[in-house]
């Protein structure tokens, strides 16, 4: 139900609907709702269709090539791909980078930078944790020593999420010592195919190559990549939250992978019973349906203080939170109820030789691949912590 959505905005959404059926490649489509890992090429195939429509640069004003959406559009836009089977796009880029040259960059730099990312020839990485600065980011030691007309830098960055795919790299770094970790810390942006960067793949639980360690050794990087004031980057960085709201509630995910539960529950039988006639495990579905509604209904409750300008930062935690628990527990649900596997099973696979029944593989692997969620973007405890001081003022 599109509580209090106005006609436009229901008008909006069939718009939304409507292109991405008609637009979305349908080989891309059924990979992403398999699970598939989809090729670089593959997602600049997507980019494109999207930057042609003018929808690629969704949070973006529209004199720099977006789309100008306020926030109703964005969480439409964001639900409506998600159950599509639309692939995600080079989000380093278009939802982080881009907002930030637009707001501190120089003119120069919006020339230079923002059209490649339009023409999906800039792939972008986020280079923000590191070995020992992850929910301590402030404690970052990547340095950069300006010298002349250019900084040197020298550091690790850890975790970085398709680095491998990258040309180009925007990373947090230490341009001088304070004595409050917050200051002194500046934006570069760095080309990454040239000596002294290295990318080394780090393969997660779920079997995936997506994460990397990149160390940066003797890079110069020309003192105009340097994004906003020196040493400003940490206030930079507060005003993306502005743009993440609501998106870390995934209620489009949530709701398709809820789909997809039921569906397998009517599908698999047990002992003569569909699944879904088994009491245990209809309790279990219509107690995730209903998290998902009370969801639902809080991400509708920020948006709309978000809309009049009065929402908490702080309430983006529990909206996270939760819709990152939720995610998990739906891909849980699946992937037990897939039956036979345990974690050994999964991770002794031989290559290239599933030894247990593709849908069953395909869940746990999800399944595997969804506790990303309570650990990126501030992880579980770090959310219950911003959630305990600034809500429950414990
Ligand atoms: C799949 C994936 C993709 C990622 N992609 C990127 C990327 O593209 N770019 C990038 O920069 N980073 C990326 N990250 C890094 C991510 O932001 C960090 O992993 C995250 O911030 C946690 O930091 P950490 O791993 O160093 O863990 P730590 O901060 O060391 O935390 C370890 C454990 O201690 C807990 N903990 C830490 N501090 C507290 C506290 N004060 N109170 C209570 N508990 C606490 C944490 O919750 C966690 O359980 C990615 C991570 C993952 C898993």
């Amino acid at each position: 139900m599109d509580l209090n959505f106005s006609p436009e905005h229901q008008a909006f959404r069939a718009e939304v609907k409507s292109f991405l059926t008609q637009a979305l490649p349908d080989d891309i489509r059924q990979r992403t709702l398999r699970g598939e890992k989809l090729s670089k090429d593959d997602h600049i195939r997507w980019q494109r269709i999207l930057a042609a429509k003018g929808w690629l640069g969704h949070c973006w004003k529209k004199e720099y090539g977006g789309t100008g959406w306020g926030p109703i559009e964005r969480f439409i836009w964001d639900e409506e791909v998600h159950l599509a089977g639309a692939p995600r796009r080079n989000i380093p880029a278009i939802d982080l980078l881009g907002p930030l040259i637009i707001e501190y960059g120089t003119e120069e730099q919006k020339q230079r930078f923002l059209p490649p990312i339009l023409r999906s020839e800039h792939w972008w990485c986020q280079g923000f944790s590191e070995p020992q600065a992850g929910s301590d980011l402030a404690a970052l030691k990547m340095r950069a020593v300006r010298d002349g007309d250019h900084y040197v830098v020298n550091g690790t960055k850890m975790w970085t999420s398709y680095a491998q795919e990258s040309n180009w790299i925007f990373c947090l770094v230490r341009t001088s010592q304070e004595q409050k970790k917050q200051a002194g810390i500046s934006y570069l942006l760095i080309p990454m195919d040239q000596p002294g960067v290295t990318v080394s793949p780090i393969i997660t639980v779920g079997g995936v190559h997506a994460v990397n360690q990149v160390t940066i050794e003797d890079v110069h990087v020309p003192v105009e990549n340097r994004l906003g004031p020196e040493g400003e980057a940490w206030s930079m960085t507060q005003f993306l939250l502005s743009y993440e709201r609501i998106v870390g509630a995934g209620l489009g995910a949530s709701t398709r992978y809820l789909a997809e539960a039921r569906a397998f529950a009517r599908r698999t039988v047990r002992d003569g019973v569909p699944l879904a006639r088994t009491p245990r495990l209809r309790e279990k579905l219509a107690a995730l349906e209903a998290d998902l509604m009370a969801l639902k209904y809080t991400a509708y409750r920020v948006l709309a203080d978000e809309v009049a300008g009065k929402a908490e930062a702080s309430v983006v935690s529990v909206v996270k939170l939760r819709g990152a628990q939720l995610q998990q527990a739906i891909t849980e649900l699946m992937s037990e109820e897939g039956g036979q596997l345990s974690w050994p099973d999964v991770l002794t696979l031989p290559e290239g030789e599933p030894v247990v029944p593709v849908d069953d593989e395909y869940h746990a692997q999800q399944a595997f691949d969804r506790r990303k969620l309570t650990i990126y973007g501030g992880s579980a405890e770090i959310q219950k912590n911003i959630i305990a001081r600034r809500i429950l003022r414990i």
